[in-house]
């Protein structure tokens, strides 16, 4: 039997990508695992700062060439980068899946949101135009233009490592910058595999770069005076240092972080239909998305015990099992820390006084991954931690209110604010409610609103650090700074006197 030390050495390890080499240095290193079954199946290095910094090197060695080629040719760049992922897309589910614990499915889905970030950048001729004015004064014309910044960097997390990248990088490319990308060290084989792809499409060596890595390498984007601006997405814990140490290092820093997202299920809802969509958007990828409904916010007492009971019966038929497994519904957490984390809360909510309905806890002696079954409180109060806080797996808290005015001013004193919905088929409270909740994104009767790649995504609150969201229109304006040109030719010979006056348009 090999000891845990044998295991070590023979995993094969996944390296970083700098300018259009693949490097594995030594130093630091940390296991992956495959969390359906418990096994370390590889081992990310960990970059240090040199690391980095020849990453930064690469980066801004590039930038000038990259800068001045036209937005059709990166605009082609993207097409073909796009057709290649599409060409490999099972492989990178796979990866996905293997490392992350995602069902398939769940994984293509990803991935295509992924991909229509993508088809959205091949747009970069008409997205980085920019608006012109003739004779704004006599023979002066004015435009502006939309120029990159730089070298910028994206911090991405764990629950959807092909995903979160595309929302930054493929947009910060077209405008002209080069970028540094720093995936989350769980599963970062299907970033790296999707990010080599571009050097295939032909993206000049050093502008796309990725190094693997924690907090060590973070802290050198956040502090090197080159990286001109910073992505981030992660925890809020983490968002908010991030946004602290880049602002204060001169830094352009948009920073996305946790959430609590309630559905508000009203008397008249169809509720057949919402219980299906809450089983999604609460268990679906075990409740790993910063999207996913983790609180339901059921409006009168009969509507209340209506769906508790509803909601207990189909919980008892979803399926738990490995990502692979087409039959699977919900695989495992992604560590066995962060499983061990989720049940601390299930077991914290019981001391708290909230009524377990469905206890998953009892799944968890019987898998060698990291699962833990589904899980479902009632009477869950906004004074207990286990409403507060973010949770990040499959637990959902039904909230008892009696009225859409508590239900939104409930909302209203949550920390965070990134997405919520509502299920009616009033559309007058469906207006009012989307119309005053102080969350970033809303549905109504769509229980994941996460906004197509031609809107921008991003949270109220303590879910978003920072003036723009990410990816779509505000992506554009996030990785470019815009610079606004006046020019005067004089025409037939005409020269005009010293003028001490302030110009005007006549
Ligand atoms: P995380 O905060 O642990 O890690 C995110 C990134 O930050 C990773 O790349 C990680 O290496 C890095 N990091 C971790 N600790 C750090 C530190 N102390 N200093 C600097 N960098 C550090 O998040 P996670 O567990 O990978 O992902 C889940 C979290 O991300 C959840 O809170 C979820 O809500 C959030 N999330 C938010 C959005 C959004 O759009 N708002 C999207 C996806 C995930």
């Amino acid at each position: 039997m090999s000891t845990a030390q044998d295991k070590k050495v023979i995993l094969p390890s996944v390296g970083h990508f700098i300018n259009g080499q693949r490097i594995v240095d030594a130093g630091r290193s940390q296991a992956i695992f495959n969390p359906a079954t418990g096994e370390a199946i590889r081992q990310v290095v960990l970059a240090e700062t040199d690391t980095v910094k020849s990453a930064i090197d690469a980066a801004q060695n590039a930038f000038v060439d990259w800068r001045n080629s036209t937005p059709l040719s990166r605009a082609r760049i993207m097409f073909r980068f796009k057709e290649l992922i599409e060409k490999h897309s099972e492989t990178i589910v796979s990866l996905i899946t293997e490392e992350h614990g995602k069902v398939l499915d769940d994984a293509r889905g990803e991935l295509q949101r992924g991909i229509e970030n993508i088809e959205y950048a091949c747009g970069a001729p008409e997205l980085l135009k920019g608006e012109h004015s003739r004779n704004v004064g006599r023979g002066i014309d004015s435009w502006s233009e939309h120029q990159p910044l730089g070298v910028v960097a994206g911090i991405t997390p764990s629950n959807f490592p092909a995903m979160v990248p595309l929302w930054m990088y493929p947009l910060a490319l077209i405008a002209g910058n080069t970028f540094i990308l720093k995936p989350s060290e769980r599963d970062p084989s299907s970033t790296l595999f999707i990010g080599e792809l571009l050097k295939e499409a032909g993206l000049p060596d050093g502008v796309f770069n990725l190094v693997n890595g924690d907090k060590e390498a973070v802290d050198i984007l956040l502090s090197d005076n080159r990286v001109q601006a910073v992505s981030f997405v992660g925890s809020t814990a983490v968002a908010e240092a991030v946004y602290q140490k880049g602002s204060a290092n001169g830094k352009r820093v948009q920073a996305l972080g946790s959430a609590k997202n309630h559905a508000v299920i009203m008397p008249d809802a169809d509720l057949d239909n919402a219980v299906s969509a809450l089983l999604g958007a609460a268990y679906g990828s075990c409740g790993e998305r910063c999207m996913a409904i983790s609180v339901a916010v059921a409006v009168g007492t009969e509507t209340a015990t209506k769906l508790v009971e509803s909601l207990a019966e189909r919980i008892g038929t979803l399926t738990l099992g490995n990502g692979t497994d087409t039959s699977s519904q919900l695989g495992p957490l992604i560590t066995e820390e962060h499983r061990d984390r989720v049940k601390g809360y299930v077991d914290l909510g019981l001391e708290e006084g909230a009524n377990l309905i469905v206890d998953g806890r009892s799944q968890l002696a019987e898998e060698p991954g990291f699962f833990l079954g589904p899980c479902l409180f009632d009477n869950v109060a906004s004074g207990m931690r286990i409403y507060q806080e973010e949770i990040f797996g499959p637990v959902l808290c039904v909230v008892r209110v009696e009225s859409l005015e508590q239900a939104i001013k409930l909302i209203d004193e949550h920390d965070y604010g990134n997405g919520t919905c509502i299920f009616t088929r009033d559309g007058e409270a469906a207006r009012y409610f989307s119309d005053h909740i102080q969350v970033g994104m809303v549905g109504v009767n769509v229980p994941l609103p996460v906004p197509v790649a031609y809107f921008s995504f991003g949270g109220w609150k303590r879910s978003l650090f920072g003036d723009q969201h990410i990816y779509g229109p505000e992506a554009v304006r996030f990785y470019t700074r815009s610079k606004v040109i006046t020019q005067r030719w004089p025409t037939g010979g005409v020269r005009e006197q010293a003028k001490f006056s302030f110009p005007g348009s006549d």
